[in-house]
């Protein structure tokens, strides 16, 4: 299971690649967007807790009477348990 907390602790600024990608199995949707264009819109200390629910924004399964039961996550983040387990000087 995603824990949610994860998302929030992560930052925009946080993230060094130029491309954040999401995508939903539930609803097959599929997103990439440029990290610098995210920062314009949403700030640099946008969480991505904050931009999964931008970004999943018409997924019907996001908000249902009980909770969040849309799949979207970022897969440029592989697994959400583990965000250290990528790190990237580039
Ligand atoms: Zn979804």
């Amino acid at each position: 299971m995603a824990r949610p907390g994860r998302l929030s602790d992560l930052r925009l600024k946080d993230y060094r690649e130029p491309v954040i990608e999401i995508s939903c199995r539930r609803c097959d949707r599929h997103g990439a967007l440029e990290c610098k264009l995210l920062v314009k819109a949403f700030g640099a200390d946008a969480s991505f807790a904050v931009l999964r629910r931008r970004m999943a924004i018409g997924c019907e399964r996001m908000q249902t009477p009980e909770g969040d039961k849309c799949d979207a996550h970022f897969t440029c983040l592989g697994d959400v348990d583990a965000p250290d387990g990528r790190q990237n000087d580039n």
